[in-house]
């Protein structure tokens, strides 16, 4: 096949915006692609050589290009940057220069797509001393043979700025269309695609096996598996709701996601968007291939950033030191790690992707030896709705984002964001960052276990200007049973049979207190609220400010009523908040 014939496909496909009629361009061009280059061809539509996770570059940048340009040309380098400093675009250096050469060639031969891709292919092999020298030549000997135009596209492949915007998933309807005959086994050769995340073999099974091949495609340890995500959920109510009864509750480490290949000595480590991260992690390596006793494996789990002298949990960002090509020991000793694995996909021979997860998380715990690196993700499982919510206060305090809530009996859905992960995050929770102290004014009666003592209490903060107390919000959560149990013994003594002449309250509480009893309250966010008195009216006619979402921490006994949280610091609280959403 000729490279002019991709060319030309890609000066229509730039012009192009239906997807529909992009689908059809596909599929003419797969339809006249010889089976043996079809997963080149899809590789160079996406402007690459290999599958993202390969990670090996081509190795050449704007300067080595040009150098090859020039080469072939004759037209001298400074030249060529001028050039590129008023058309703004490499590629249209290279059809200039294609055009205006001053070397002749005697005898040009048409370039066609597998030397174009195997000349590729080499020029991203060559590596040490010289390296970049054969690089240019490789280069160069292409554009020698190449057509101005062929020489443009040939340039953006070279320096990844291809970019005709087909979507995998289109790529996938064409492929479906012409090779399975119609667009309804778009299904089946996704699921092949989502356990190789490799396009060119996906073309390439079907093109030779057919859809007969597609069915039967399974997991290759060494091409990652593309990963399920999560979908997000505001509350621990609205999570049940979606996962039933029983629910795998994980912290949420604040890392990055990995999916490590274990074939015998060897790992591979991938990230969540399929690069090959190995190099990065050669302390993860070491420990998964010493410490997981089975022969093959496919795990999944997030590294975490750790103080090297507390142990503790650093933010995400501390990884990027890991993100380097050179010294990478010194690295490693000053930016230690953790792993949490909470996931396996396959082992010695056998996917493990159908199976429940309750399943896949017993077998984990079977082949993993743990250490004080290597560990499995924090898990509780419950369907007490309360005791999620202290594990995710419990999750945040040791700087985990929040929880992962999972279906126990659901399966691993390779490339897919469903239901049965579901994200609960403090972002979305707690934009308020600070705990309250507020004083208790009043009470409503619990109900079930609760029965005996007070399900939620009415609180407040302190007006000091006028020395009184505003209502800022009803406290149900973030109590522990015992929590619950010791509530009368508290506060009973300051029981008064209606509400203190003190207190400013909209809402009838079931009973009233003497404002004695002061509590710590972290809420997810601070709002306006008609049935709260704090700051009434200052933010907005007939609305106070009252907090979200908010859960006990914990009794704040060394503190007085007046040594409360004032109206005028959570006025000033909520004015923080809206200029953080507004920035
Ligand atoms: P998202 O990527 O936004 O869909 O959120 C899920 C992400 O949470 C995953 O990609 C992981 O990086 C991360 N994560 C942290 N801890 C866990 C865990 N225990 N289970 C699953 N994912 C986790």
């Amino acid at each position: 096949m000729l490279f002019s014939e991709l060319v030309n496909f890609f000066e229509k496909i730039e012009r192009i915006t239906a997807r529909s009629t992009i689908v059809d361009s596909l599929v003419s061009l797969f339809r006249k692609t010889p089976k043996e280059i079809i997963d080149k061809v899809v590789y160079l539509i996406q402007g690459e050589i290999y599958p993202d996770y390969y990670g090996l570059e081509l190795g050449l940048g704007e300067k080595l290009t040009l150098r090859a340009i020039s080469n072939a040309y004759g037209i001298d380098t400074y030249e060529l940057e001028k050039l590129l400093k008023s058309f703004g675009d490499i590629g249209k250096v290279a059809e200039y220069a294609a055009k205006r050469r001053k070397q002749i060639t005697l005898f040009k031969q048409p370039l066609t797509v597998k030397r174009v891709y195997e000349t590729l292919e080499k020029i991203a092999r060559t590596t040490g001393e010289k390296s970049q020298d054969t690089k240019v030549r490789l280069l160069s000997s292409l554009y020698v043979d190449a057509s101005p135009k062929e020489a443009k596209y040939l340039t953006r492949i070279v320096l990844g700025e291809l970019r005709l915007g087909v979507a995998e998933m289109t790529i996938l309807d064409a492929l479906a269309i012409t090779f399975a005959k119609s667009i309804g086994y778009r299904e089946e050769i996704e699921r092949a695609y989502n356990l190789c995340s490799d396009l060119g073999e996906v073309a390439k099974v079907l093109a030779n096996e057919g859809l007969e091949g597609i069915r039967k495609y399974k997991i290759k340890p060494g091409r990652p598996i593309r990963m399920m995500l999560a979908q997000r959920v505001e509350n621990v109510r609205e999570a049940a709701l979606k996962l039933g009864k029983e629910i795998a509750a994980e912290w949420k480490y604040d890392g990055e996601r990995f999916q490590a290949h274990k074939m015998d000595s060897k790992v591979l480590l991938f990230s969540r968007r399929l690069e090959n991260i190995t190099n990065q992690y050669p302390d993860a390596v070491e420990l998964i291939r010493k410490n997981i006793k089975a022969r093959e494996v496919i795990v999944e789990g997030e590294i975490v950033a750790i103080n090297p002298d507390t142990g503790e949990f650093l933010p995400f960002q501390e990884l990027m030191h890991r993100r380097r090509k050179h010294d990478i020991e010194i690295a490693v000793k000053k930016y230690p790690i953790n792993i949490f694995l909470f996931d396996i996909l396959y082992k010695d021979g056998e996917s493990l992707i159908d199976k429940p997860y309750r399943e896949r998380r017993k077998i984990l715990e079977e082949i993993v030896e743990v250490n004080d690196k290597l560990m499995l993700s924090k898990q509780i499982v419950t369907s007490d709705l309360e005791e999620i919510e202290k594990f995710f206060l419990e999750a945040i305090e040791h700087g985990c984002e929040g929880l992962v809530l999972k279906d126990l009996e659901g399966n691993y859905r390779a490339g897919a964001r469903e239901w049965l992960w579901i994200k609960l995050k403090k972002s979305y929770q707690s934009k308020m960052v600070e705990p309250v102290d507020l004083v208790v004014v009043g009470a409503f009666y619990g109900k079930g276990k609760r029965a005996k003592s007070y399900g939620a209490l009415l609180v407040a903060s302190y007006n000091r200007e006028k020395d009184i107390f505003e209502t800022v919000c009803k406290v149900g959560s973030g109590f522990t049973d015992a929590d619950i149990e010791r509530l009368p013994e508290i506060l009973d003594k300051y029981k008064i049979d209606r509400c203190h002449p003190r207190v400013f309250s909209k809402m009838e509480a079931d009973v009233w207190f003497e404002p004695k009893v002061v509590i710590e309250v972290i809420g997810d966010e601070l709002t306006l609220s008609p049935v709260h008195t704090c700051c009434y009216g200052k933010v907005q006619a007939g609305s106070g400010i009252a907090i979200r979402f908010p859960r006990f921490l914990r009794y704040r006994f060394d503190k007085d009523a007046r040594d409360a949280t004032t109206s005028e610091e959570i006025l000033e609280m909520y004015k923080r908040q809206l200029k953080r959403i507004e920035h």
